[in-house]
Order: C-alpha cells, then structure tokens, then sequence
C-alpha cells in the first residue's frame, strides 16, 4: 500500500481511517478524468487498481 493513488488523484481516492484506498467514482464520463484514472493504474505499484472501457 503505497498512497500513490489518492496523493497523486485525491478527486478519484480517498485514505480510509486505517491508510487504505477508497475509489471515489464508480462511472467516469470526463475525459479528464479517465486520463487520471488511467495514470493511477499505472503507477501503482501492487498493481491493485483497473479500469474498465
Ligand atoms: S491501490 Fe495502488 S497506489 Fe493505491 S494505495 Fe494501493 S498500492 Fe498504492
């Protein structure tokens, strides 16, 4: 568990109370967004998160 994915996008994740990530958005419709959730799965480094198309 690094914290990349809601240091580096807190408008898509959250810490919870115990320091894990919590997805904020379910459907993403901007594509500035979908950029953004794209890096995340990128750089994350447990290689936990997805996105669908
Ligand atoms: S989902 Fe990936 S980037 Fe986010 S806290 Fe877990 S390991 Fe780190």
């Amino acid at each position: 568990m690094s914290g990349e994915c809601y240091y580096n996008h807190p408008e898509l994740f959250k810490m919870d109370d115990e320091g894990y990530p919590i997805v904020l958005v379910d459907d993403i419709q901007d594509d500035a967004m979908k950029k953004h959730a794209r890096e995340a799965v990128e750089v994350c480094p447990a290689v936990a998160i997805s996105v669908e198309s």
